[in-house]
């Protein structure tokens, strides 16, 4: 395994080429094991599939990546900065909740449920996160937001509410906020699981788009079509445990484990 590092640079508006690495995360939750003992490193520009049954540790792994969840042991650098710690004389050490926002600020995560701001226009949605940052001033923030929402297929939707729109353009709208903050990582947890399955491609569709973009992306979807066309590598996990990972060619078409083999029996 390679490991990319890239040195962050002072200009909060570059996007940074980015890797992540998960080094030997352990995650509890009621005294039993979520991630045992993950390790996963994404180089920079390259799209990870995360596969898996429910219950498996999949949205675990993706919150720990975020901050959002802090692992008992093991930890995760985006960047190559350590999330969540800092080097300190050889050792790591937490890092100030300050310096967890800035980190946070530099990945992109769109949710199964989109989580739009229900009382913000679509502009607005997409506006709001580079105003609050402090990192543009709002009319260029709105600039900005036009653009991703023309890129996304919403130009003509600025002015209407999440609740005015399908689910797929609410995703759409979801994936243009999460782009505002010019991120170097994005992580997907199951984009279109909450959609109706007409409106399944519309989102695919964008995400492909972003995929040969230069973005990493991590993405858990069950669209196995979709995995083997975008993913650079396909990962397994089960029971919290990376059991199978490598090229989709590989794990899709001749998965060498059981529960990987079990796994696409089900949803293919
Ligand atoms: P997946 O996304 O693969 O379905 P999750 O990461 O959501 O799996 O969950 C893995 C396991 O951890 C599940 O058994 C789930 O019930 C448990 N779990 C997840 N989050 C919490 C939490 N905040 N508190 C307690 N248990 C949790
Ligand atoms: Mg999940």
């Amino acid at each position: 395994m390679t490991t990319n590092t890239t040195a962050a640079t002072t200009d909060t508006l570059t996007p940074r080429p980015a890797a992540i690495e998960v080094h030997d995360v352990h995650k509890w939750f009621g005294g039993r094991p979520v991630l045992d003992g993950v390790n996963l490193t994404v180089p920079p520009g390259t799209v990870t599939v995360v596969l898996g049954r429910s219950g498996s540790g999949k949205s675990t792994l993706l919150r720990v990546i975020n901050h959002l969840e802090k692992p008992e042991a093991g930890y995760v650098s985006v960047g190559g900065e350590p999330i969540g710690v800092r080097r300190h004389g050889g050792r790591l050490k937490e890092l100030s909740e300050r310096a967890i926002l800035a980190q946070r600020g530099r990945i992109g995560f769109v949710f199964q449920n989109f989580n739009l701001f229900p009382h913000l226009t679509v502009l607005d949605n997409v506006a709001a996160a580079p105003v609050a940052t402090g990192r543009l001033p709002r009319d260029e923030a709105e600039d900005l937001a036009r653009e991703l929402l023309e890129r996304v297929g919403l130009g003509d939707r600025t002015g209407a509410y999440p609740r005015q729109l399908s689910g797929g353009q609410q995703q759409r709208v979801a994936i243009a906020r999460a782009l505002a903050l010019r991120p170097g990582v994005i992580l997907f947890d199951e984009p279109t699981s909450a959609l109706d399955p007409e409106l399944v491609g519309e989102v695919l569709s964008v995400i492909k788009e972003l995929a040969t973009g230069g973005t990493t992306l991590v993405i858990v979807t069950h669209e196995i079509g979709f995995a083997r066309e975008v993913a650079d590598e396909v990962v397994f996990l089960h029971d919290g445990r990376v059991v199978e990972q490598g090229p989709p060619e590989l794990v899709l078409d001749r998965p060498a484990h059981p529960r990987t083999r079990e796994f696409l029996s089900k949803v293919l």
